[in-house]
């Protein structure tokens, strides 16, 4: 660990519903709550166009919004919110201590809250890796990445509700989205999936599998296999996005924390606590079934309340 120590009474690790909720929390029971905001500044909402379904907007609310107004919340109660991400943790003593900064400093807290999220899944292709890791026109975020390919034609593979609501945003701004879906169902829900199939610029492509995206330094088109009857067949597509789920933010608490196989952090039924005493986790980080922003506000809040309750116990607070 380096040589720069703060102390803290409370860090909270990530930037959305779940860790500003759990910094309004936590300030207001002047926890003195530092926060760093990740890699993703506001998390996975800041890629979300309208939320439509979090109580107390009945008219709606773009992502990015909703969280500068969670920020500015967190910080009217005097919450230091800092950019930069955490690279190591030892939780073996009672003071948790995490690395920032490159490693340049660490922080000591006495409690820790995870809000780290969770992060978009890839197909694990080498084409599809390639292209994306050199801006090439692979994407998962259609929001962010969309507006790239208006009056073009595009694929996005998956069949959950994000794919269907990214589908629909790219069909507002494409000529043709190509659904690619690999079973003969959605996991979609039903408003969404209608909403797809209404549209007239959106092909789904059931029983569909990627086999490659095609081109050396843009996307030029994909290759998919139809799975019922081994048949190949190219698109000829300038964007290739794809939205087939989350992984949780968490490999760099797997030495201490608790998680299942994908690595989803495990709580104390009924609690917001970790394996480990004064480390704590809300949001997405913990839930692999709800993944709302309204669940990981709650949760959030959980985290800061459970976060309270262990440094009063302990002459802390
Ligand atoms: P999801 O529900 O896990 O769906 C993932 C989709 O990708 C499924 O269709 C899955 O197919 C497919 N898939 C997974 N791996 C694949 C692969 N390797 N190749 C091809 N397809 C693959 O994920 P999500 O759509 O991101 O949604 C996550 C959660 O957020 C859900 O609870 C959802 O309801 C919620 N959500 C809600 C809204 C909203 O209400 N506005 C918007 C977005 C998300 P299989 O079905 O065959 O596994």
């Amino acid at each position: 660990m380096s040589e720069e120590i703060e102390r803290v009474k409370t860090l909270i690790i990530g930037s959305g519903p779940a860790g500003y909720t759990a910094a309004i929390y936590a300030a207001r029971a002047d926890l003195d709550p530092v926060m760093y905001t990740g890699m993703e500044p506001g998390g996975q909402l800041t890629t979300t166009t309208e939320v439509e379904n979090y109580p107390g907007y009945p008219d709606g609310v773009q992502g990015p919004e909703m969280m500068e107004q969670f920020k500015n919340q967190a910080e009217r109660f005097d919450t230091d919110v800092r950019n930069g991400w955490v690279s190591k943790v030892d939780f073996s003593g009672p003071i948790h201590k995490v690395e920032v900064d490159n490693g340049k400093k660490t922080i000591e807290a006495h409690t820790v809250i995870i809000s780290t999220g969770a992060s978009a899944k890839w197909l694990g292709l080498e084409s599809e890796q390639r292209l994306r890791n050199n801006g090439g026109g692979v994407s998962a975020c259609a929001v962010c990445d969309g507006f790239f390919y208006k009056g073009q034609e595009v694929a996005i593979v998956g069949g959950g509700d994000t794919a269907c609501e990214e589908a629909s945003y790219l069909a507002k701004l494409c000529k043709k989205v190509h659904m690619i879906v690999r079973r003969d169902e959605m996991r979609a829900s039903k408003i969404m999936q209608e909403r797809v199939e209404k549209a007239e610029n959106i092909e789904i492509h059931w029983n569909t599998e990627t086999v490659e995206v095609l081109g050396d330094q843009q996307v030029e088109g994909a290759k998919f296999m139809n799975n019922q009857t081994n048949e190949e067949f190219e698109i000829p597509v300038t964007g290739f996005f794809v939205a087939i789920g989350h992984k949780p933010n968490t490999d760099v608490f797997k030495d201490w924390i608790d998680m299942d196989e994908v690595g989803y952090i495990k709580v104390k039924p009924g609690t917001a606590k970790t394996n480990v005493d004064g480390v704590f986790v809300g949001g997405d980080a913990a839930d692999k079934v709800y993944r709302q922003a309204v669940t990981a506000a709650g949760t959030g809040c959980m985290a800061a309340l459970d976060a309270e309750r262990y440094l009063a116990e302990k002459g802390l607070a």
